[in-house]
């Protein structure tokens, strides 16, 4: 026969922690339980990926340059061994517009995957939430905590929770700020206190604040309230899309959901397969309860999926009664992997991608800009000769140091002088007078097309075209 197993019984994950109540809120707060699960492990290591590569990177060089660097004053911007100027400005917007359509394929296909797992806000607020975890204790020990009054004890718990959390937003703030301001000098300022740039140190200042109050309070208001993609993620959904979802006809079957005695076939005896354990809403780190449907504050974390697993092992019921699924396959019928909006995103995806890729490969990484001399049209030189002064801005937009010599065609027995070679080092930008002399007699039209060409010491060369202004044609 079996035993009367009230549901608290079942559901905890550790011993020593009490069953207490179906919400996940308490007095307003969210107290969210610690499981782990297949989908946790699954983050964790997103989690640890992406933050190693956020603090390590701008520590790796290439060719003695910071690997990723937005040198805001200089107006350059180096990516792995490229870099960047504000001419390719248009390769910037080609690939913001790569990161859009790329969200809006995953969306389609995968619900908010990028929520669940990859955005910075859920990165950081899991690891606040595992630093309180380790401080203060699991769910229930830091509702009591909370509600204790003020000890020695509780003060010092506070204390660490929120010292380590400043500690982790600093140096959330340093790497972030050492993006845009070489880390290996900016460490060693803020070490000594000798930061000298107020644009550091305010933004220093700013991300650590932001870090600690969005990781720390705000957390799943800022899912639910501040970040528009929660608003705008319906649009790309469809009955394909997939979601986070209670199976109700499997959970609510018969006479519903509710505790039973352990062993209890559901199906028999015409009840739902959900225990009402709440464990699902209590994992929840935005507070909601995934058996009232889908909602937009759903981050598809999936913890929900991991609680009920567990629970679902514990009662051995299969596992599933919530899973990754989409209104297709709940109602079903037919799932369609490939359909005309997830097609139509991808197309413009791999095209944009493919575009980007060919334009990256097809820029030249220097380049010549030629400006008139505005003082004169044309002046009259010694040996009889027309002559139009130019001032060509020579720029080596690659990552090693080279030689570079100006020349002109176009121009019917045109000579070039001044100085026409320079050597540049990456990312510089030199300025060469230039002077361009033409026969007056050889001239077919007072303005006549030319060419200023220069090429570097291996051969590669880039052009531009301007003009030479005469009296009259012949
Ligand atoms: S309902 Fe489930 S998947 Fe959605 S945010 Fe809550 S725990 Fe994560
Ligand atoms: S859906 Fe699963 S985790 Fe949620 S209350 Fe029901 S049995 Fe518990």
């Amino acid at each position: 026969m079996s035993e009367e197993i009230p549901v608290k019984d079942v559901t905890p994950i550790n011993a020593s922690e009490q069953y207490e109540g179906v919400s996940a809120k308490v007095n307003g707060k969210l107290y969210v339980r610690a499981i782990n699960g297949f989908f946790n492990k699954l983050r964790t290591f997103s989690l640890w990926g992406l933050m190693l590569a956020y603090f390590i990177t701008p520590w790796i060089n290439i060719n003695g340059t910071q690997a990723v660097w937005f040198d805001l004053p200089s107006r350059q911007f180096h990516i792995w061994g490229l870099t960047f100027w504000p001419q390719d400005f248009i390769l910037l917007s080609w690939l913001l517009i790569i990161c859009a359509f790329g969200l809006f394929t995953i969306t389609t296909l995968a619900g908010r995957i990028w929520c669940g797992y990859t955005c910075p806000q859920t990165v950081w607020t899991f690891i606040f939430m595992w630093v309180e975890e380790k401080i203060e204790g699991n769910r229930n020990q830091r509702m009591k905590l909370d509600k204790a009054p003020l000890t020695k004890s509780k003060f010092l718990k506070k204390l660490s929770k929120h010292s380590i959390w400043i500690v982790i937003s600093f140096a959330t703030g340093v790497a972030f700020v050492g993006y845009f301001y070489p880390i290996r000098e900016l460490v060693p300022d803020i070490i000594t206190f000798t930061i000298e740039d107020h644009w550091a140190s305010f933004w220093l200042l700013f991300f650590t604040l932001a870090t600690y109050g969005n990781a720390g309070w705000l957390r799943e208001m800022v899912c639910t309230h501040m970040c528009p993609y929660a608003r705008f993620q319906a649009v790309m959904f469809d009955q394909d899309t997939l979601i986070v979802s209670y199976d109700e006809r499997r959970g609510e079957r018969g006479e519903g959901r509710g505790a039973r005695k352990k062993g209890v076939d559901p199906v028999e005896q015409n009840i739902g397969d959900c225990v009402d354990c709440s464990m699902c809403v209590q994992v929840c780190p935005v507070g909601i309860d995934i058996r009232d449907g889908l909602q937009y504050q759903c981050i598809s974390c999936a913890l929900c999926i991991d609680a009920c697993d567990e629970i679902m092992d514990k009662m051995h019921y299969p596992r599933g009664l919530i899973k990754y699924t989409n209104e297709h396959a709940l109602k079903g019928n037919k799932v369609h992997i490939l359909r005309p909006k997830l097609i139509g995103y991808a197309s413009a995806l791999i095209i944009m991608v493919g575009i980007f890729i060919y334009s990256i490969f097809d820029r030249t990484p220097m380049e010549i800009d030629v400006i008139r001399d505005r003082g004169a049209l044309y002046t009259n030189s010694s040996d009889g000769r027309l002559q139009n002064s130019y001032f060509a801005k020579v720029m080596n937009m690659s990552t090693n140091e080279h030689n570079f010599t100006v020349t002109v065609e176009g121009l019917p027995g045109g000579e070039l002088s001044g100085k026409t070679t320079i050597h540049l080092m990456p990312g510089d930008v030199g300025t060469l007078p230039l002077n361009l002399k033409a026969i007056p007699w050889e001239l077919e039209k007072s303005r006549t097309d030319v060419r200023f060409i220069v090429t570097r010491d291996d051969g590669l060369v880039a052009e531009e075209e301007s003009r030479f202004i005469g009296p009259v044609g012949r």
